[in-house]
C-alpha cells in the first residue's frame, strides 16, 4: 500500500502503472496528480471510445460520461468500445461495464443525457478537465462557454473524413474555441463521413492532451490548433490568438 495525501494505491495497482510510472517525467508523482483528477467526456462515440479507454487505462481517478445515444449498427467502424452485440443498447451503459473492466481502479459514471445550455454548467463545475467527443460544433461552444464560466481545461478535437484537429483550452491563459469559431457554423444536416483511424488518432491526441493537462506534464497545444490530414500524411500546428472581443473570453464579456 502506497498512500500520499489521501491518495491510496494497492500494490496491484501500481504493477498496473508500472510502464508509464517508470518514465522518468512521470513517476508516481504524475500517477497521484491523474488519480487526484475527475475527467469529464462529453459524447462516447468515435472520439470519446479512445480517449475513454486511454484515460481508464492510464488510471485517471474519476471518469463521467455523457451521451445521449444508443449504439447503432453505423456506430461500429470507428467506435470501438462497442460490439455487433451492443447495438440498440444505451452507450453509456455498455461504456461503464466495459471501462470498469479494463480498469477497476477507476471511478466509471455516466449520464444518458444531451448536454444543452441548461444542464451544461451542471455537469462542467464538477469536473476538474472536459474533454470534446461530440460530433456538434453547436454543442462545443456550449461547453466551450461553461469551460470558460469555470476555468476548466477543455480538450477540443473534431474529425471529418481522414482530416481532424485538436485544440487545448486553458480558459483566460490562451484562445478558447470561440476565438476561433466565433459563431457556430449551420448545424450540421448531413451525416460526417469517417474513416475509424481518423477519430482514433485525434481521439489518442486529446487523451495525451488531457494527461498532460492532469499531471502538469510537457506543453500543451494551448494557443495552437493541431490539424491532422491522414490522406497526405501530415500534422501541422497553427498559432491561435486570443480575441479581445471573443464573445466568451473577451475583455468586454
Ligand atoms: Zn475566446
Amino acid at each position: 500500500m502506497l498512500s500520499e495525501g489521501e491518495v491510496v494505491f494497492t500494490p496491484e495497482e501500481l504493477e498496473r502503472y508500472d510502464r508509464q510510472i517508470r518514465i522518468p517525467e512521470f513517476g508516481i508523482e504524475a500517477q497521484v496528480r491523474l488519480k487526484r483528477k475527475r475527467a469529464l467526456i462529453i459524447g462516447i462515440g468515435g472520439l470519446g471510445s479512445i480517449i475513454s479507454i486511454y484515460l481508464t487505462r492510464a488510471g485517471v481517478g474519476k471518469l463521467l460520461l455523457i451521451d445521449r445515444d444508443k449504439v447503432s449498427i453505423t456506430d461500429l467502424n470507428r467506435q470501438i468500445l462497442y460490439t455487433h452485440e451492443d447495438v440498440g443498447k444505451y452507450k453509456v451503459k455498455v461504456a461503464i461495464k466495459k471501462l470498469s473492466e479494463m480498469n477497476p481502479y477507476v471511478d466509471v459514471d455516466g449520464v444518458s443525457d444531451e448536454v444543452n445550455e441548461n444542464n451544461v454548467d451542471d455537469y462542467v463545475r464538477e469536473a476538474d478537465i472536459v474533454i470534446d467527443g461530440l460530433d456538434s460544433f453547436k454543442t462545443r461552444l456550449i461547453v466551450n462557454d461553461s469551460c470558460v464560466r469555470f476555468k476548466r481545461p477543455f480538450i477540443h478535437g473534431a474529425v471529418n473524413g481522414f482530416n481532424g484537429q485538436v485544440m487545448t483550452i486553458m480558459p483566460l491563459k490562451g484562445p478558447c474555441l470561440r476565438c476561433l469559431i466565433p459563431k457556430e457554423p449551420p448545424e450540421e444536416k448531413h451525416i460526417v463521413p469517417v474513416i475509424g483511424v481518423t477519430p482514433a488518432i485525434i481521439g489518442t491526441i486529446e487523451a495525451l492532451e488531457a494527461i498532460k493537462i492532469m499531471t502538469g506534464l510537457g506543453e500543451p497545444l494551448v494557443g495552437y490548433l493541431l490539424v491532422v490530414n491522414g490522406l497526405h500524411g501530415y500534422f501541422r500546428k497553427f498559432k491561435i490568438a486570443r480575441k479581445p472581443n471573443c464573445p466568451a473570453c473577451g475583455e468586454k464579456r
